[in-house]
């Protein structure tokens, strides 16, 4: 291998010994016949100190001279050191330079001045070279990582639902419509229908890291037009706190299993994860709007709480130490159709983190005459939804689900002002590429 450890990865044991390092050059210092160049990995830097009369001559030159970012493996001897980073050095036998980078760079990788979001995401490899800019996507790993964890001790089966779909998916988010043959095809939003169809066949718990594309007009810092969710369905509940329970379950195992295991992204970050206590507040929306009224915001009954309204709930909550909590019994007109009714209400509930919305789940309608009727209710044509209906004709157990944003997860629990920090290379209405 070009590579035998990463910068981390070599200590006092290793000291006296021969080792083989390679990564990206961040910065080259020559003082004549020596030269310090630090060498950065995806674990960290190095420094390697290059003497001219150590290495064949040609080598030093190359390497020396070397742009910034270009890439290279190093085999020397590690030594002890006091002026280094991390206490060592490495004074290198045989350098090869991998790979030229040009110059100028698009993008610095160690400048003090933050670029632009624009520069950043036209440049996105290079962007992901910053270690707090790697750090989000190392943790963004173990988040995926830890809700697998979680969703197998809970005896959940992973699948993938299609996601190119041939009509009439929930209604409310516009969709993506592609051209499949002779046809007109869109992009799924959700699982939804699918994972709810899953429960028809026995596998009784689901789960799927789903992708979600959808039509979002507006750009906003908390909306992709592509993203990914954890999204789950469950049968054989009572009601919806079962599904909430399980909620609060994944978002506590999450959060802990970051609080355990990415201490030194935390620290790149300069970020601290707490581990939140369980039960989450449970808040009716009826309880929401005496709270907000009591704040001077009156909201009509069966009305949207609004982005304001909802940042305002969570001041409120968090003056009384709850940063997540559930909104519960939503008026059942501003749910979809497939929310079980409870009266005017529908067994429906949001998940929040100090005012943003983390997921959305409900017990579902599993009567198929109730589910017509409801589809009706709304608006929409039963027949556009036949083989989904068809699904609960034949025996469609009590069930349950909910989907929750991997990139609202990071966006909030790192602290991010913009979700677009928390994808690789986000889909807005103005970016399609790179
Ligand atoms: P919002 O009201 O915040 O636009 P929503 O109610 O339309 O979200 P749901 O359909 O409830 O979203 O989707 C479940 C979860 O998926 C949301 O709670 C959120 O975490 C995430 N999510 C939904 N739409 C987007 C999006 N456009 N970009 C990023 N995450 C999203
Ligand atoms: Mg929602």
């Amino acid at each position: 291998m070009i590579r035998q450890k990463y910068s981390n990865e070599i200590g006092s044991a290793d000291y006296g010994t021969e080792v083989t390092v390679a990564g990206w050059i961040e910065d080259v210092r020559k003082l004549g016949s020596v030269a310090f160049i630090i060498l950065r990995d995806r674990a960290g830097t190095l420094q390697v100190t290059a003497l001219k009369k150590e290495m064949p001559i040609e080598q030093f030159k190359e390497f020396t001279s070397a742009t910034r970012e270009s890439v290279v493996s190093v085999r020397g001897i590690v030594q002890q050191s006091a002026q280094a980073r991390n206490g060592y050095e490495i004074l290198p036998k045989e350098v090869k330079v991998l790979n030229l980078a040009a110059a100028p760079l698009p993008l610095g990788v160690v400048d003090k001045v933050e670029a632009d979001m624009d520069t950043r995401l036209d440049n996105r490899f290079i962007d992901l070279r910053k270690p707090n800019v790697q750090a989000i996507f190392k943790i963004r790993s173990a988040v995926i990582q830890a809700g697998r964890e979680y969703f197998a001790q809970n005896k959940f089966i992973e699948v993938h639902t299609p996601k190119i779909i041939s009509a009439s998916s929930e209604g409310g988010t516009a969709l993506f419509k592609v051209k499949y043959f002779e046809n007109d095809a869109y992009l799924a939003q959700s699982p939804q229908l699918y994972k709810q169809m899953m429960m028809a066949t026995g596998l009784d718990r689901v789960f799927e890291i789903a992708w979600y594309f959808r039509a979002e007009e507006h750009n906003t810092r908390r909306h992709l037009n592509e993203s990914t969710a954890f999204d789950i369905e469950m049968a054989f509940i009572n009601d919806e706190t079962d599904v909430m329970n399980t909620l609060e379950g994944l978002v506590h195992y999450i959060w802990k299993y970051v609080a355990e295991n990415c201490q030194t992204e935390l620290k790149t970050l300069g970020k601290e994860v707490k581990v939140p206590t369980l039960p989450f507040a449970r808040v009716s929306y009826d309880d929401a709007l005496k709270l907000l009224a009591e704040r001077g915001r009156n909201i009509e009954w069966g009305g949207d709480i609004g982005t304001e309204d909802e940042k305002l709930l969570g001041d409120i909550m968090k003056e009384n130490g709850q940063d997540f909590y559930f909104i519960t019994r939503y008026p059942l007109a501003a749910k979809p159709f497939y929310a079980h009714p409870e009266g005017d209400k529908a067994r429906a509930f949001d998940l929040e983190y100090c005012g943003m919305e983390l997921s959305s789940g409900a017990q579902r309608v599993h009567d198929p005459k109730l589910l017509e009727e409801r589809i009706a209710a709304k608006g929409l044509n039963p027949k556009d939804f036949e083989a989904y209906l068809k699904a609960f004709k034949y025996g469609m157990p009590p069930h349950g689900g909910f989907g929750l944003g991997i990139e609202r997860i990071l966006m909030e629990m790192l602290g991010q002002d913009n979700i677009r920090e928390c994808i690789l290379f986000p889909r807005d209405r103005t970016r399609i590429s790179p």
